[in-house]
């Protein structure tokens, strides 16, 4: 805990891309924590790797965690006591820490060339073990010092790494892990172009900032002794750590566009809703009985624990993603899935949508595909006939089976002034009247909603009919019908 007992809890995403979903989960959990314990959520911009920096990835990062509904408390758009809150903005602290433990013989600066470092890479492990650089810097006298040192460029600084012991690290989820000094490599903090790498920048900001609970991917755990020698050499307290399990695709292949998607963005193309991936990737490495898969976000803040979180890979099922989306897409108000449509359209235009429709559409869309929706792109194709009147059909799908032309013509004929004679254009009056014609027209009731189905919407595949007509309205049911009919005739005549 900081000084006065507070938690505080960072995501500290690096722009390099789009936002990959074992990110969003790592802020997830952040925030849970935060809020469970009445702490604060900071967001701050890892961008020291400016070769791997893409533009607009952090706006893209916010608007993830945005979208997804977390909040924060400090940030790069929100400022706080600790601005400023992206990496590269912060360059002078960094440097200062970097010749402090210089100063202190606990780093040093390197010479190294690139092609000598490359070499030592393609060389592979050393007989001891160890990998990486060979500490050749590490113990030059002042005189070689001069002598190495590139006029005008700036000398990478590495960090000493202790030459033998062992370094422990309690961490949250997996307990002791402990670390053979000699095995890890004496790591860069300061690169040549003036930049921290990521083991410096983080632990001087965490500390800064006041950060009591660090928790990020597994991937940083064989890094997490460096952390600690660092944070022992300038002499402060580490928070606690937390090394997540990784996502996996089902297969325990890495994720990735081929076996699904691996940016929460590509989810929200695709159709899911914020509230499903929120659930969905909180109980992707965390259960709270193996069991209960649908949480509230109330409930997830109530029940989330660190200890609960497994070491081992989470896979990602997309089976269970398409139900819990069907699950909250049929849980939402009429008004809600209306919104949801429209941000959804408004983000993704559908190619069967030609402009955003109006409110009111939409919540005469939202009760006709409800159940027939696993994500909201299942929408637009469903209801396409709402949005144009210029639907493509075949004659001869008007024709039910059983029924030719002449017949089919009648039975449409009726239904139409039936219709046209209602005194409200709704579907359960409509539906009353056309069982009604049944028995007079010696036809199914198959057949008439069949023909109405193919002359109103030409889609085999569509909503309930007569909300359908309800929501095409009353002037463009009867238009498609005379349309139907005059095609029908027009089949009779020879050309
Ligand atoms: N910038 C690091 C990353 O994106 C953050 C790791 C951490 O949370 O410390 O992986």
């Amino acid at each position: 805990m900081s000084g006065n007992g507070k938690m505080r809890v960072r995501f500290a995403p690096s722009p390099t891309g789009d936002p990959h979903v074992g990110n969003i989960r790592t802020a997830i959990f952040d925030w849970l924590l935060a809020r469970q314990r009445g702490g604060d959520f900071i967001i701050r911009i890892e961008d020291t790797d400016q070769a791997r920096a893409v533009d607009g990835a952090v706006e893209g990062m916010l608007d993830a965690l945005r979208w997804i509904g977390l909040d924060w408390d400090e940030g790069p758009d929100v400022g706080g006591p600790h601005t400023p809150y992206r990496q590269s903005e912060r360059l002078p602290i960094y440097a200062d820490v970097a010749a402090r433990l210089t100063r202190g013989g606990f780093a040093y600066e390197c010479y190294c060339s690139e092609e000598r470092l490359a070499a030592l890479r393609d060389g592979g492990a050393k007989a001891d073990g160890s990998s990486g650089y060979d500490r050749r810097c590490r113990n030059l006298s002042d005189y070689e010092r001069r002598a190495l040192a590139p006029s005008g460029a700036i000398p990478v600084v590495r960090f000493k790494m202790p030459l033998d012991g062992v370094t422990t690290i309690n961490d949250m989820i997996r307990g002791e892990v402990r670390f053979e000094n000699r095995l890890v490599d004496d790591f860069i903090m300061l690169k040549s172009d003036g930049f921290p790498t990521y083991h410096l920048a983080h632990m001087v900001d965490d500390h800064r900032m006041g950060i009591t609970h660090v928790l990020r991917g597994e991937e940083w755990l064989p890094s997490a002794p460096r952390h600690l020698r660092l944070y022992d050499a300038v002499g402060w307290q580490p928070p606690k750590f937390a090394h997540l399990p990784i996502i996996l695709a089902p297969d325990r292949s890495k994720l990735s566009k081929r076996n699904g998607a691996a940016s929460l963005m590509d989810y929200r193309r695709m159709g899911y809703l914020p509230q499903t991936m929120f659930n969905f990737l909180s109980i992707l490495g965390w259960s709270l009985d193996d069991k209960t898969e649908l949480f509230t976000r109330e409930e997830l803040t109530r029940h989330f624990s660190i200890e609960r979180v497994s070491k081992a890979g989470a896979l990602l099922s997309a089976d269970k993603l398409e139900w819990m989306n069907g699950h909250y897409i049929r849980a939402m108000s009429d008004g809600e899935l209306a919104d949801a449509l429209l941000d959804f359209w408004g983000a993704y235009p559908p190619p069967e949508i030609a402009s955003l429709p109006e409110r009111e559409l939409a919540l005469q869309i939202a009760p006709l595909v409800r159940e027939r929706l696993k994500t909201l792109s299942d929408a637009a194709p469903l209801t396409a006939f709402l949005f144009t009147d210029d639907i493509a059909y075949e004659t001869a799908e008007l024709v039910q089976r059983g029924m030719d032309a002449a017949g089919t013509a009648r039975v449409l004929d009726a239904a139409r002034d039936g219709l046209d004679a209602l005194p409200a254009f709704q579907a359960e009056p409509m539906e009353a009247l056309l069982r009604g014609m049944v028995k007079d027209l010696d036809v199914k009731a198959g057949q008439i909603f069949g023909a109405l189905r193919v002359a109103t919407t030409a889609q085999r595949v569509a909503p309930p009919l007569f909300p359908s007509m309800e929501a095409l309205g009353k002037a463009r049911t009867l238009r498609r019908i005379d349309a139907a009919l005059d095609r029908l005739r027009a089949s009779g005549q020879p050309d």
